[in-house]
Order: C-alpha cells, then sequence, then structure tokens
C-alpha cells in the first residue's frame, strides 16, 4: 500500500510538471533546431523569428539556462528562483529579453515551478506536442527565440482554465 500511494504521488508530481531530463541523452522529441511542428495560439504553423547556432546560445546563456532554454531540461520543483515570488512585476526571456508573463496571472499552483493562467499577450509564446515520458503534453516556447520555456495544462483556475507551468531558469524576473 505504501508502495502504491508513493507510486500514485511519483505519477502526480510527474504530471504536475515536467520530468528531469538527462543533459547527455537530450530530449529526442523536441528539436529546438528546427520549427517542426511548432504552432502558434490559433493552431497555424509558426517559426520563431530569431536564430543562433547552439554555440552562440552557450556564449549568452548559463549551463542551467542553457540546459532548459535549448535542451528542454526542467528544473526542480520549489528549488527555483521563481516559483514562491510573490512581487508584482514581469517575467522576461532569459535567452532573448522578450515579455512572457506578467505577475498579474501568476497563481499558486502546488507544483513548485512558477505558474501563470495565460501569458503576457497571445503572441509572446508558441506551442509544440512532446510526447516525451510517456506523455502528450503541450510545450510552450517563446515565440521570438523558440526557447523552450515549459509546458501548459489544462487544469488551470479561471477565466482561462489553462495552467503554464513554467521553468524559473528560462525566465528573468523585473519588479515593477
Ligand atoms: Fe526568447
Amino acid at each position: 500500500m505504501k508502495y502504491f500511494v508513493g507510486l500514485i504521488v511519483t505519477v502526480a508530481v510527474l504530471a504536475g510538471c515536467m520530468a528531469m531530463s538527462n543533459p547527455q541523452s537530450g530530449n529526442p522529441n523536441v528539436d529546438q533546431s528546427s520549427a517542426k511542428g511548432i504552432i502558434d495560439y490559433a493552431g497555424k504553423p509558426k517559426a520563431p523569428r530569431l536564430h543562433k547556432s547552439d554555440a552562440d546560445w552557450k556564449k549568452v546563456l548559463t549551463p542551467n539556462q542553457y540546459e532548459i532554454l535549448r535542451n528542454a531540461g526542467t528544473e526542480p520543483a520549489f528549488q527555483n528562483a521563481y516559483f514562491n515570488n510573490h512581487t508584482d512585476g514581469d517575467y522576461y526571456c532569459a535567452a532573448c529579453g522578450q515579455k512572457l508573463f506578467s505577475s498579474s496571472t501568476k497563481f499558486e499552483s502546488g507544483t513548485g515551478w512558477p505558474s501563470f493562467w495565460a501569458p503576457a499577450s497571445k503572441n509572446a509564446v508558441l506551442y509544440r506536442r512532446d510526447t516525451t515520458i510517456g506523455m502528450s503534453r503541450v510545450e510552450v516556447l517563446c515565440s521570438n527565440c523558440g526557447g523552450h520555456l515549459g509546458h501548459v495544462f489544462d487544469d488551470g483556475p479561471k477565466p482561462t482554465g489553462q495552467r503554464f507551468c513554467m521553468n524559473s531558469g528560462a525566465l528573468k524576473f523585473v519588479a515593477k
């Protein structure tokens, strides 16, 4: 029974946001180098505007930022900069500086990752189906640079019902 409960908790945590990725193996189903499968809020194919080589991204990003933004990595829950941030302000892409989220849509999801019920604007992010770790999820990308931000789920609060589950390491917060 204990094992069963532990299993349920584990699955719930994984379903709550994202699994840890292996930096060595990368993420075979998330090809950061092409625009394949990337769509906008209306479901239309759309490519990120900014393109840089992996080598150039490595020059401007910290190893943690690179792992999340360019390798679709996931930071640990409850051990990241913004999950418990309640200050008013805006969240920008840590790679390109585009405004992505606002504190006005941030809510307590209990997952240990910063969670929002909407992006700063409809065109701030793009989406892609992600079938890694045996789940069908929707990946969220910066629409400007294509950096991986996290995933979006349909169990968020009103008014949208969406939960944008983000990595703090992909974001840069600026207080108002
Ligand atoms: Fe970006």
